[in-house]
């Protein structure tokens, strides 16, 4: 399985230094695209911008979010349908920090997965304990809970989703989590999405880890057995640190 090295831009960057960007990662080189794909989900009023610098590149693009409704008056919310329209192929949902300030629910997430699977994107479904639950040794029950409430019921033919295992205390904090803990969840992970498809099935879902992943520390984590990639945050603001982490692959 191709891995997936995504970036989560969050709510950085401006259309000068978008444009920056893309102009610098056309250039770049060092990661070998038959090893590594790579996403970069920009805020929303940037992606046609980044569609349209990247064309032909064969860099992906996605949505940060999107909304749990199809169309209609929701004030200020985007649509997969919309992300779709504008050239992305991705999608993240579920992000813990969407999960926290926004009160999201794992019952929103897999309505928001579904709704992007039916306009054809892939969404990234994210998923990690805090640290006070991993303290209170709950990291497995919790994690499990929420890949089986936010992954859809079922998945047609075709469709793909990817997780994300985003350990909340490991987001941005610059602490990561152990190269043991990583595999442990990520086996986890995938035998819980086993249990819930069968094997054919989860053997097609990449699971990423995401969580103060930089050139430094990506290599063991991405060479780890059910790791298939990253989501990253601060280091793919940066397009040497992104295409070093894709290089490592
Ligand atoms: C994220 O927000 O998805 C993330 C992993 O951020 P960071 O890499 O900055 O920890």
């Amino acid at each position: 399985m191709k891995s997936l090295i995504a970036g989560n831009w969050k709510m950085n960057f401006d259309r000068a230094k978008v444009e920056a960007f893309a102009d610098q990662l056309s250039l770049g080189d060092g990661y070998d695209a038959d090893k590594a794909e790579l996403l970069l989900c920009a805020p929303h009023v940037y992606l046609a911008l980044l569609a349209d610098k990247l064309a032909g590149q064969g860099v992906y693009i996605g949505g940060q979010d999107c909304s749990d409704h199809q169309s209609g008056a929701y004030t200020g919310q985007v649509s997969a349908a919309m992300l779709s329209d504008i050239g992305c192929s991705y999608v993240i949902v579920g992000h813990s920090e969407r999960r926290d300030y926004n009160d999201e629910t794992s019952r929103n997430v897999q309505t928001k997965a579904g709704l992007a699977l039916e306009q054809g994107l892939t969404p990234i479904i994210c998923v990690g304990e805090t640290e006070y639950q991993r303290d209170g040794g709950e990291a497995f029950a919790i994690v499990e809970d929420q890949v089986v409430g936010s992954t859809p019921s079922q998945l047609s033919e075709g469709q793909k989703i990817v997780v994300a295992y985003e350990p909340v205390w490991a987001i941005g904090t610059g602490k990561v989590a152990s190269e043991d803990d990583v595999a442990q969840m990520h086996a986890h992970i995938y035998q819980v999405l086993e249990t819930k498809y069968g094997a054919p099935t989860a053997d097609t879902i990449r699971i990423l880890y995401g969580g103060s992943m930089k050139p430094d520390n990506a290599q063991g984590l991405l060479s780890l057995p059910y790791v298939h990639g990253g989501l990253i945050g601060g280091a793919s603001l940066d397009v040497k640190s992104f295409l070093a982490i894709a290089s490592l692959v």
